[in-house]
């Protein structure tokens, strides 16, 4: 695996024979627009088109002159991804299936809780990191998601609210970088992506409520921090490494003390002193659910600036693995909260459309045929499943 390189894109441009304007930062808007003898300013009325009012007709972009309405008509094009179900579940969790260019799919889930709206967005189809206990792992890499299809699952989750219409209350008002796939090794279109979520021309999301969750591509986050301010979420899921090599194996890369540090690198840089790390742990019954598991955590994290989120597994059908019982979890949780850690437990959403974390895969299509060979026990799965393992 290469951290922090990006596969080759399928340019959209190439495929429609047009430009896709969704995906593009401010800046590379307005480098677009300078290309075509138009000034830069341009772009701030383009983004307020797309991104604060849905607009994906450039005839109905009224303030921008007959002559440049019709050459980006056609020349460019504002064209998100193509919804392919839509699922309400009862608590209010709405999860879609988009189909990308080239056939892959992803997934998109909207959670509301008390007066907030969260986005759980993919940056990835597949994923090649492999963790031991994620449905999204199992299904092996497909491709990078573009900067448009990134972007384009938050369009269209505003869009299916109708809530484009100005004056409406604010849907989504935070987005999480939690869907499939490892938003660090997609670098550059996620990074524009976040660009336009945080941008006032874009959806104005403040960097506290942009959250990167990263399964800890090192060198990829010391250059996140040259780039961008992001709100940063770790997937540790164990107290050292022997447990997380087996759990998540990058860490076998890039073991724990050196993302602790390039997380502590990345806080340094930024203005705001008070801002902490949040620690995602996937409690996996009999795996990483002892107390001497959380006796072990509190010590690593003890001088760590971080708040705590303990994630009951979430069941898929090829794993073996378990969600601890109610009192399990609630002993962990009490463990790190004498300790003095601000522990949150993530609560399970959406399970009646397998919305919750892991289970993201769904229908999704199993393009590698990785999983049949799992279910069989043959080939690298048998190595990679964690109760045979730990
Ligand atoms: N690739 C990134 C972001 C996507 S996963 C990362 O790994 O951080 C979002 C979170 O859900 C991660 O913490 C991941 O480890 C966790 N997760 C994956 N599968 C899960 C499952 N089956 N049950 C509970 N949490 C899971
Ligand atoms: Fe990839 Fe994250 Fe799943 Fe690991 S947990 S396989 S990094 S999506």
């Amino acid at each position: 695996m290469q951290p922090a390189a990006s596969t080759p894109q399928p340019a959209e441009a190439q495929v429609a024979g047009r430009v896709n304007l969704l995906g593009m930062s401010r800046g590379k808007l307005e480098q677009f627009l300078v290309s075509i003898g138009e000034k830069p300013f341009r772009a701030q009325q383009i983004l307020k088109w797309i991104h604060h009012a849905g607009v994906d007709d450039f005839e109905q972009m009224t303030n921008l002159g007959k002559n440049l309405r019709a050459r980006l008509q056609e020349i460019a094009e504002v064209r998100p991804p193509e919804i392919v179900s839509q699922k309400d579940s009862a608590d209010g969790t709405r999860k879609w299936a988009i189909r990308v260019s080239g056939g892959g799919l992803v997934e998109t889930v909207f959670i509301p809780d008390n007066g907030r709206g969260t986005l759980c967005v993919s940056s990835q189809v597949g994923c090649s990191l492999d963790c031991s206990f994620c449905s999204t792992g199992k299904q092996g890499f497909q491709r990078d998601l573009t900067a448009a299809e990134i972007i384009g699952q938050v369009w269209l989750a505003i869009r299916s609210f109708d809530a484009f219409t100005a004056g409406k209350d604010r849907v989504v008002t935070n987005v999480v970088m939690m869907g499939m796939g490892e938003p660090l090794l997609n670098f550059d279109n996620v990074v524009d992506a976040m660009s336009l979520m945080m941008d006032d021309f874009g959806y104005g999301i403040s960097k506290r409520r942009v959250t990167l969750s990263t399964s800890g591509v090192v060198p990829a986050l010391d250059r996140l921090g040259d780039v961008s301010d992001v709100s940063l979420a770790i997937s540790l899921h164990a107290p050292n490494d022997a447990l997380r090599n087996e759990l998540v194996p990058i860490n076998r890369k890039y073991p724990i003390a050196e993302l602790l540090a390039a997380c502590e690198r990345y806080l340094a840089r930024q203005s705001d002193r008070h801002r902490v790390v949040t620690v995602e742990y996937t409690l996996i019954a009999d795996v990483n659910d002892r107390l001497e598991h959380a006796r072990e955590l509190a010590q690593l994290l003890k001088d760590f600036p971080c708040k705590i989120n303990l994630i009951p597994f979430n069941p898929f059908p090829l794993s073996d693995c378990r969600r601890p019982s109610k009192s399990a979890i609630s002993r962990f949780w009490q463990v790190l909260t004498d300790a003095g850690f601000v522990v949150t437990v993530r609560t399970t959403r959406g399970e009646d459309i397998d919305a919750a974390c892991g289970q993201l895969v769904g229908q999704v299509a199993d393009r590698t045929r990785r999983s049949e060979r799992y279910r069989r026990g043959d080939g690298e799965f048998a190595e990679a499943e964690p109760v045979r393992l730990l």
